[in-house]
């Protein structure tokens, strides 16, 4: 069976205002399982191709600007579902206009400063996964308590 997976990532201002563990804890207490993790500040070659899609839009250099700034923690998240729910636990682009509750909505307010990242779809997942990612960082490993989890 091929559990979908998703690529998270909290941001520059995410990791400088400490919210590291108020992040994480939201996707650990839904539900969802952490299989990989790791602080790094981008290249700019890998910001670059991550928003690559973003490239004539006239945000893009300050968006890599700012995203290689410093650390950054990259993160897989494994589960059913895991891609649009996460989306939904992170909120609209636009902080201002995130829901209440969500980690956008609740946390931030400008649209350059939003937090976090995650995939907004299945093939942007396993694009994502594969740039940030080697194959041997993920890991495969059943929690103790995944019956209480899902049936
Ligand atoms: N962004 C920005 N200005 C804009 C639109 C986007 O700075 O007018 C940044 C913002 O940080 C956003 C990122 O570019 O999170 C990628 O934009 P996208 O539309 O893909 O939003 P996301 O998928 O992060 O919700
Ligand atoms: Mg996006």
């Amino acid at each position: 069976m091929v559990v979908e997976r998703t690529f998270l990532a909290i941001k520059p201002d995410g990791v400088q205002r400490g919210l590291v563990g108020e992040i994480v804890g939201r996707f650990e207490r839904k539900g969802f399982k952490l299989v990989a993790l790791k602080q790094l500040i981008p290249s700019k070659e890998l910001a670059e191709q991550h928003y690559g899609v973003h490239k004539e839009r006239p945000f893009f250099a300050s968006l890599v600007g700012f995203i290689t700034s410093g650390p950054v923690v990259a993160m897989v998240w494994e589960g059913d579902g895991v891609i649009a729910s996460a989306r939904r636990l992170i909120g609209s682009t636009k902080p201002l206009e995130a829901e209440p509750g969500t980690i956008r909505g609740d946390l931030a307010i400008n649209i350059g400063r939003n937090v976090i990242h995650g995939s907004d779809a299945p093939e942007t997942a396993i694009f994502e996964i594969g740039l940030w990612f080697k194959p041997d960082e993920l890991n495969d490993w059943i929690p103790s308590d995944q019956s209480w989890r899902v049936e």
